[in-house]
């Protein structure tokens, strides 16, 4: 028999081994192993995972030296050829470890704990002889039996013939989200004859069981009886010990996606719809991996051209692929896709367990679904015959991992249809500059849908309300009295509105409530960063910092302060201002359980609530008919990013929230409140158009030399002291500084913009380029001294291109 050897990338990151090593395929595996199967090797003195990435019957190694695999982890790979040859491609686009990809690639169930099973799917006479007596008394054999039976090659078999699955279990580390709940004891007579057992002394726990005689087989939480009854947590207890009620642990809506959904028909579309979608066809029939920009308005129906594109597909026996930003998988958007493919979609997003997460994976490893919806990293979904892949509100940032391998979904899915022959479509109603430049350069097609698909339906009308001229008139509320007129119409019309808080992560910035003069940097045309602890403001492009001032440079006015209110503020001043508003929250402290983003909006869409508040999580895909207002409360505060894409993020936002009014047969009316209303994000904003607001940024963009006419890319350089922080980030910038061409221009280094993060002070390079051959390589030989000297001082560095925020 020949010498099979296999090349294996190790899990051994931090280290420089980023190249496949030989191992020798032990006999007993050589017709076992595949490309793609993860196994376990001897690494100096540790035994480590490993992917096979290639498999071959030489090597320039002596064959007596080759230390042999010692297990093999899947019979059945878990990679396809595809995903190897892609982890190659993003490990160098990306400058990271292979092995980092090839994690990223697969579900983390695959990393967790878990035991196999062996699942029969046929009759049991179906099966070979030899696999016969393990499964007549069961259908899940554990898998471990089998590989001590040595009867694998047996088995590698029956899965080919479909005749048995492997499962994986997932022993889940606390990770199931369960909440407690109490349910009441399902007969009445049982809970009469506990409440006349009790003692006439204990009043509280006669009342609480007279409660739940009431409330027979029911659940709660335990705070709503607690708060209903009016007793205590022990009063509780007893009357449970007594058999009043149990507890019982219910996983929170574990089954959002897989509850019925009605059938839906595809609708007639639209004479722009049918226009789009025929050019998108037309790439699927001739095998054209095009990328297509469809920049439609919001409404105008670019998802049913998803929808048909799809059906187009898979009529073609074709697989597709859909992503869509985590915020907005909503079960409005997923049951789109539901209703018209059925159980032939997998769903996945960060909200389900990890267990979850795996089954929808083998659900399209094994073929079972046909498409996919998910977020990013649904874009390495491993179907083997992709037709099409769609990336809607392409513009949105997180589409790019913040992480290694820090790559754009956008690229890995412009890359796989190039290995599938076959088209995306980039779908926005604002997209990003970058696109649009791209489009108008005949990289991507421009597809434009001008009109909303819902006949009558228009774009609202967008009012600019100046914040200035309500403080100068003696309104101090965050409501202006336009934004109060408009609420109280709607509340006695009975229509539902949306209270938009814009708000984003840490940034906050001080800003004159007179003139709505923020205050920038000297030298960078950018607002300083607000940092609380000392009372500084910060420019963290270029390091310059100062204190907050008392008076506004502008105007002298004293009215000047750091910028920022929570959702929780708004929310009471609105119960002040209309007390019988039904106001729901969104936000990410009502959001934090499993579920209650769904549950929230479909109380919303039952119509229990009149206002729906909220941030940016309302902003996307939210499509009811009788939202007739959205109210912006304070547009400037992603207008005062330190980012140079604040503008556009700004444009996008407003641009998305406006969209929520008016999808249908009522029209709709928006309100901006700000404090800048010259800026052209916002007077753009207000006439919706697109195309004025591109060209403006890009002249901005050119002005400042940013993308998309230069590139990016950051470094960022970390240690718990911050004196050798910054000596090492100097280090980094002298070596780039000394190894690239004049034609690059290196900023920093600086202190980032959240300076210091879990203990350890953080710095950065910013390096603006054009075209730069050497770039990828310098990158390259400064991390190879970072890995071969600088780590072991405790240094951390990454390089990040093409930055989603600097
Ligand atoms: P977008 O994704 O561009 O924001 P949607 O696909 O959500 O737009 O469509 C907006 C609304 O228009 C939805 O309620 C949708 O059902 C409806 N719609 C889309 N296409 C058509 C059509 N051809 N005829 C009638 N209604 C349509
Ligand atoms: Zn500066
Ligand atoms: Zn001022």
């Amino acid at each position: 028999m020949t010498v099979k050897i296999a090349e294996v990338i190790v899990d051994v990151a931090a280290y420089p081994v980023d190249r496949p090593f030989d191992y020798l395929i032990p006999v007993e595996m050589q017709e076992l192993i595949e490309c793609g199967s993860r196994v376990r090797v001897p690494f100096g003195p540790r035994s480590v995972l490993g992917f096979v990435v290639s498999i071959k019957n030489e090597t320039d190694l002596s064959i007596a030296k080759l230390k042999p695999i010692t297990k093999l982890l899947d019979i059945e790979p878990v990679l396809t050829s595809e995903m190897l040859t892609l982890a190659k491609w993003l490990k160098h686009e990306t400058i990271c470890y292979e092995i980092d990809v090839l994690q990223a690639m697969l579900p983390s169930a695959l990393r967790a704990k878990y035991e196999k099973f062996v699942s029969l799917q046929v009759n049991v006479e179906q099966l070979s002889f030899l696999l016969q007596p393990y499964f007549t008394k069961t259908k899940k054999v554990n898998y471990k039996i089998f590989e001590k039976d040595q009867l694998l090659h047996e088995l590698k078999i029956a899965i080919k013939q479909n005749q048995v699955v492997i499962e994986n279990v997932v022993k889940q580390q606390g990770n199931i989200k369960e909440v407690r709940k109490v349910k009441i004891n399902d007969s009445r007579e049982a809970l009469q004859s506990i409440y006349e057992n009790i003692s006439n002394r204990a009043k509280k726990q006669k009342l609480l069981v007279e409660w739940m005689m009431n409330h027979v087989d029911e659940v709660f939480e335990p705070k709503e009886i607690l708060d209903e009854v009016n007793c205590s947590d022990a009063v509780l207890h007893s009357v449970m010990e007594l058999g009043a009620a149990e507890f019982i642990h219910e996983e929170v809506f574990r089954d959002v996606f897989t509850k019925d959904v009605k059938k839906t028909d595809f609708l007639d579309l639209t004479e722009e719809q049918a226009g789009a979608l025929k050019q998108v066809i037309n790439a699927m029939e001739q095998k054209v991996p095009e990328t297509f920009l469809l920049h439609g308005i919001t409404g105008s129906g670019k998802t049913e051209i998803y929808l048909q594109a799809i059906e187009h597909c898979l009529n073609d026996g074709k697989e597709a692929i859909v992503l869509v930003p985590e915020i907005s998988l909503t079960p409005q958007m997923t049951e789109r896709f539901r209703s018209r493919f059925g159980e032939q979609v997998a769903v996945m997003h960060s909200g389900l367990s990890v267990g979850e997460k795996y089954d929808e994976w083998r659900k399209i490893h094994e073929g079972r679904v046909k498409v996919v919806v998910g977020a990013r990293s649904a874009v390495f979904a491993p179907f083997e015959n992709v037709g099409i892949l769609i990336i809607d509100e392409e513009h949105e940032s997180t589409y790019k991992q913040e992480d290694t391998p820090r790559y754009h979904a956008r690229d890995v899915a412009v890359w796989r249809s190039k290995y599938h022959q076959c088209p995306v479509i980039l779908g926005s109603a604002t997209p990003s500059l970058e696109s649009f430049a791209r489009a108008k350069k005949n990289v991507y097609k421009l597809l434009t849908l001008k009109n909303r698909a819902v006949s009558h339906s228009l774009l609202p009308e967008v009012q600019i309300v100046d914040m200035r001229e309500e403080l100068k008139n003696g309104n101090r509320s965050m409501f202006s009295e336009k934004l109060v007129e408009a609420i109280r119409v709607r509340l006695e019309k009975k229509e539902q509105m949306v209270l938009f808080l814009n708000r984003r992560g840490y940034s906050s910035f001080v800003m004159c409530r007179d003139c709505g003069t923020v205050v920038q940097c000297e030298n960078c045309d950018i607002s300083l960063t607000y940092h609380r602890s000392n009372e500084k403001l910060k420019c963290h492009y270029c390091g310059f910092e100062q204190w907050v001032p008392t008076t506004c440079p502008e105007c002298q006015s004293d009215h000047i302060r750091y910028f920022g209110t929570g959702t929780q503020k708004v929310e009471e001043e609105i119960a002040k201002l209309f007390p019988e508003a039904r106001v729901l929250r969104m936000d990410v402290d009502t959001t934090k359980t499993k579920g209650s983003h769904e549950q929230i909006l479909e109380m919303f869409g039952d119509g229990k609530a009149d206002i729906l508040l909220g941030t940016q999580m309302i902003a996307k895909g939210l499509d009811f008919p009788n939202i007739t207002l959205v109210g912006v409360l304070s547009a400037d505060t992603s207008l005062h990013l330190p980012d140079f894409r604040s503008a556009e993020k700004t444009f996008q936002l407003l641009t998305q929230v406006s969209g929520r009014a008016g999808r249908h047969s009522l029209p709709g009316e928006v309100f901006i409140q700000t404090y800048t209303p010259e800026h052209y994000a916002i007077e753009l904003a207000k006439v919706q158009q697109y195309e004025p607001f591109y060209e403006r940024e890009m002249w901005t963009r050119h002005q400042a030399g940013y993308p998309p006419y230069y590139y990016l890319a950051l470094i960022q350089i970390s240690h718990e002291d911050v004196l050798m922080a910054s000596e090492y980030a100097g280090k980094a910038a002298d070596y780039l500084r000394s190894n690239l061409s004049f034609n690059v221009s290196i900023i920093g280094p600086t202190a980032s913009s959240i300076s210091r993060l879990q203990n350890r002070y953080r710095y950065q390079c910013l390096i603006k380029y054009k075209v730069e051959p050497n770039l990828i390589d310098t990158f390259i030989q400064l991390i190879k001294i970072y890995r071969s000297d600088w780590i072991k001082k405790g240094i951390q560095l990454s390089v990040d291109l093409n930055p989603s925020s600097i």
